[in-house]
């Protein structure tokens, strides 16, 4: 292809609005542009990029064998009063009606509407197991979308639902499932880890998030320096796996009259205590005026600034946290007990309230703990936050460290919870209805394509990976216009390498070659043969690969071995 026959609207300053590196490089490229918050355009280039990532999740999906459906994005709401999920969701669902006034909302997701297709199509063991998925676009109305495409507000997400007889069908799958995952990002050119994950309220056995490795991601990750433990941190902080976790609360209650344990609060809202003590949430003063949010769980910010009916919600710096003095202050540190609670008892914060999540099932419990401020809080808080250099619970040999992470996928076991609310039930082989267990398994695909970026850039502009670049060649024809024999060539070397079976921009615009260079390292292309007057005249190639700093030249043969 032409560059002049593909639009790439390059810019040379860097977007205001932009402060990931990822989230830069794809606007100052001409990959997307926004159309309002959390709204993107996906601009040719970046549509190529985009489907090279579909490809890769499609072919393995279909090899691990799930298969495709496509599922409306308009869902009733009766589905969703029927799971409970109406309710529970909170503001990031996003509702609306119909000209009939009927109920409906954009799918954040799909356990609804699968389960409602399960139900009617399924009725025998016989037809199980099976695995559906989709590419589609889903819509979450994120209180703070941000970092452009790594969390938008509209975002197309692979989602696979599976269904089985029992229990064991279901951990074969699961594993088939973890497997797929390991192939496709490996073969999108990630560096990845997989980590356990909690899975909340939804109490189902297994969870796992795949992570890939970047010092912006938002999330914090804890792995083993010895063994292969590795877990996301709400799940590495669950009192499950760390020490006793109701001990500071016992203290707490016995101090300050009133004060229910972990374990009374639990039980109180029928849940177990592993799924309370995520989040803790302080507030100063009967009336915040601001909640200062710190910690990056975009689901507890929600519910925190809903449950406390603030008006403006914003994230704090560290700094900004530590530093703040006075009331009326909020604070919430979903990943950091221990900053949050010094800072607690820093301040003159009156009430504590522990603001428990399940993970996905979005159940919000809102328990007013009034914690006095003479409680020693920051000992209460080892017990429950993992630190880089803790022994590692699993082997007890390794010291656990801790990394950033961007949550490209996650598989979850969901066990029974839809197919009891929903009654999806089949003949088992005794001929008696049996509840069918449930597995979901998700991909952000368009998450990736800016996590791809965040491994994969330098000072020039994006280096994309082979497997996602859209296209595998960039050649230069300096001063085309003004030597036709140039055009000639470098057309001609275009159509080869099309032959040879590679994509190839060729770039004749009427440009200083300068800019046409930094166009192409801009773009992240990872090859780039240059075609002037001079190097034809010696009978040769300028090649340079993207990372490479020198030119060298090179005969066709020579150019074939480096682009192989
Ligand atoms: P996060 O913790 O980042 O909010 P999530 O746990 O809410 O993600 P899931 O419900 O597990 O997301 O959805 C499956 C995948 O969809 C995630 O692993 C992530 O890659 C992607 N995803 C979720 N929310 C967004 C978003 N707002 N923008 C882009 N991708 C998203
Ligand atoms: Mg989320
Ligand atoms: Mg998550
Ligand atoms: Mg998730």
């Amino acid at each position: 292809m032409r560059a002049s026959q593909i639009f790439i609207p390059t810019l040379k300053e860097t977007p205001a609005e932009a402060e990931l590196v990822s989230h830069q490089l794809l606007l100052r490229g001409g990959f997307i542009r926004r159309l309002a918050s959390g709204l993107y355009t996906w601009m040719p280039l970046g549509l190529r990029v985009l489907r090279k990532v579909e490809r890769i999740v499609r072919e393995e999906m279909d090899r691990s064998g799930a298969q495709e459906v496509l599922m409306p994005v308009v869902q009733p709401a009766e589905l969703w009063q029927e799971s409970g999920r109406w309710e529970k969701y909170g503001p990031e669902l996003l509702r609306l009606k119909d000209r009939h006034q009927r109920d409906f909302c954009l799918g954040p997701t799909h356990e609804e509407v699968i389960s409602d297709l399960a139900r009617r199509e399924i009725h025998s063991y016989k037809q199980l197991p099976v695995n559906f998925y989709q590419i589609q676009t889903k819509f979450r109305d994120e209180i703070r979308p941000r970092f452009g495409l790594m969390r938008g507000r509209e975002f197309i997400m692979k989602d696979a639902y599976s269904f089985h007889v029992d229990h064991a069908s279901l951990e074969i799958t699961y594993q088939t499932m973890y497997d797929a995952y390991q192939r496709t990002f490996t073969r999108l050119g990630l560096d990845f880890r997989a980590v356990e994950a909690d899975n909340g309220a939804i109490g189902g056995k297994r969870s796992h998030e795949f992570h890939v490795l970047a010092d912006s991601g938002e999330d914090a990750i804890v792995s083993c320096d010895h063994c292969d433990y590795a877990a996301n941190m709400e799940k590495a902080s669950s009192p499950a796996k760390a020490a006793p976790a109701e001990a500071p609360l016992e203290a707490a209650r016995v101090q300050t009259p009133g004060i229910r344990t972990v374990a009374e609060q639990a039980a109180m809202l029928g849940i177990s205590s592993s799924q309370i003590v995520k989040t803790v949430l302080v507030v100063a003063g009967e009336q915040p005026v601001m909640l200062l949010l710190r910690g990056d769980d975009e689901l507890n910010l929600i519910k925190a600034a809903h449950a406390l009916e603030v008006d403006e919600v914003r994230m704090a710096t560290p700094e900004e946290a530590e530093s703040a003095t006075g009331a009326p202050l909020g604070f919430i540190g979903p990943k950091d007990l221990k900053t949050s609670i010094r800072v607690l008892a820093d301040h003159r914060a009156l009430n504590v309230g522990n603001f428990s999540t399940g993970a996905n099932e979005m159940d919000t419990h809102w328990v007013n703990l009034n914690w006095d401020r003479d409680l020693s809080c920051p000992d209460s808080a080892d017990l429950r936050n993992v630190r880089a250099g803790d022994p590692c619970p699993h082997c007890s040999t390794g010291t656990l460290g801790i990394r950033r992470g961007i949550e490209v996928g996650h598989v979850f076991q969901l066990g029974q919870v839809y197919s009891e609310r929903m009654k999806i039930t089949v003949l088992d082989e005794s001929g008696r209805d049996a509840t069918v267990t449930m597995g979901c398994y998700g991909i952000g695909v368009s998450r990736v394509v800016a996590a791809a970026v965040e491994q994969h850039f330098d000072e020039r502009g994006i280096i994309w990976p082979a497997s996602l670049t859209p296209f595998d060649v960039g050649i230069v024809a300096i001063n085309a216009r003004k030597f036709p024999e140039v055009a000639a060539a470098a057309q001609a070397l275009h159509d080869r390498l099309e032959q040879a079976g590679f994509n190839v921009l060729l770039d004749d615009r009427d440009e200083r070659p300068g800019v046409q260079f930094a166009t192409m390292d801009l773009i992240g292309l990872p090859h780039r043969v240059v075609v002037s007057d001079k190097v034809l005249a010696q009978n040769v190639w300028e090649y340079r690969a993207r990372r490479a700093s020198e030119n060298t030249l090179v005969n066709e043969a020579e150019l074939m071995d480096r682009l192989n």
